[in-house]
């Protein structure tokens, strides 16, 4: 049962990422081409993707989107690869929290590409309007993505218990809590405003973070269950309580699965312009998320106010950075033109 239900998940949170692809392969082809105002009277109208807004609308998430493909292509090699009697729970947690991203993702994403096209991306024959009807299901079918996120948390929690081979409760928050000790030695005044551009485009700085915010929530959900618990509430009740704590761990769980696989393939590259343009890819998709949940990491004095400010400014500048590369950054895609099936791809 499980079997059939992880491989309809990973298809879908597949199938996703693959129409965000054509997508934003429309959307940033017709920015590269269509003009719009020009600054005075008889010059050039400007590029579309020449504007700020237009990279913030379309690059981050061909960013995200190059993460969720490496995800998810790990996580369906793995799923082929675990015996069905093995391991197979861990990789139904994954699905499931993969199959989420990925799907929220598409439907964002599709939506800010058809407004990218203006009124032309309303025009059936400019096929975002299909992408969009096709894929809106998507979060919904092999399992609402609400629901997913809440296995995804329970998978994790109890994850931690079994990596002690033992229903020790106490001997997983021990362990959780010195972990988190050890980064908080890190996370010193000078660690949270720390705006040097070595440090907020370093890799390592992005795998903490993300490493951070999931033993974080893991720690707070644990301990709040168990609090409620030794209360003698009702369990159900107990998780009542904490079933926003619960999704938020599944969300952070799951986005730095994406980090980490994302951070692996890049590590296998070989060519030096391809991996150094992966890298500015991968460091605009953490800083994004980072961003996104900058009230998380206030909140726990992780980031200071100057940071976040810093990570704000550095997501604009890896904007600017790419735009250059952005075409063949969706051409890498490799959809043939005729497949993308957009007439404002084809034509003046
Ligand atoms: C086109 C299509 C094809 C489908 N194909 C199949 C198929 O082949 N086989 C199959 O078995 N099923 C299939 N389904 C069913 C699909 O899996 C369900 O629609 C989906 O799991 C959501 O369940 P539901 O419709 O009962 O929504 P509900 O469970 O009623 O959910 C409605 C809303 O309530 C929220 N909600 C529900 N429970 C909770 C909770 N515990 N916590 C927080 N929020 C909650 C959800 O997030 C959602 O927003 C298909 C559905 C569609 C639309």
């Amino acid at each position: 049962m499980l079997g059939a239900l992880i491989t309809g998940r990973v298809s879908v949170g597949l199938a996703g990422v693959s129409a965000c692809k054509s997508a934003l392969t429309i959307a940033i082809k017709y920015g590269l081409k269509r003009r719009q105002f020009a600054p005075k009277d008889g010059a050039p109208e400007t590029i579309l993707m020449d504007y700020p807004s237009h990279q913030q609308r379309l690059l981050p998430r061909l960013a995200k989107t190059y993460a969720y493909h490496f995800a998810l292509q790990d996580l369906a090699k793995e799923m082929v690869n675990t015996p069905r009697d093995g391991d197979f729970r861990k990789v139904e947690t994954k699905a499931a929290g993969l199959k989420s991203l990925a799907t929220w993702h598409t439907t964002d994403t599709i939506q800010e590409c058809r407004e990218a096209c203006g009124g032309k991306g309303y025009l059936d024959e400019n096929r975002l309007s299909n992408l969009k009807a096709d894929t809106d299901i998507f979060t919904t079918f092999e399992g609402d993505n609400t629901v997913l996120m809440q296995l995804v948390a329970k998978g994790v929690l109890t994850e931690f218990r079994k990596s002690f081979g033992e229903n020790n409760f106490f001997a997983v928050m021990k362990y959780l809590q010195e972990r988190l000790s050890k980064k908080l030695i890190e996370i010193n005044p000078s660690y949270a405003n720390n705006t040097s551009v070595s440090h907020l485009l370093d890799p390592r700085f992005h795998a903490h973070a993300f490493r951070y915010r999931e033993e974080k929530l893991t720690l707070s959900v644990s301990t709040r269950m168990r609090k409620y618990l030794g209360q003698r509430i009702d369990p159900n009740d107990a998780y009542m309580r904490c079933q926003l704590h619960m999704l938020e761990l599944g969300a952070a769980y799951s986005e730095r699965l994406a980090l980490t696989s994302f951070q692996s393939a890049i590590e296998t590259v070989e060519d030096k312009n391809v991996k150094s343009a992966l890298e500015k890819v991968c460091q605009l998709y953490a800083l994004t998320i980072i961003q996104q949940e900058k009230g998380f990491f206030l909140e726990n004095e992780y980031l200071g106010v100057s940071k976040t400010k810093a990570i704000r400014r550095m997501i604009a500048k890896l904007n600017q950075e790419l735009r250059p590369m952005a075409g063949t950054l969706v051409d890498s895609f490799g959809i043939p033109e005729e497949l993308l099936g957009a007439n404002i791809i084809l034509y003046n």
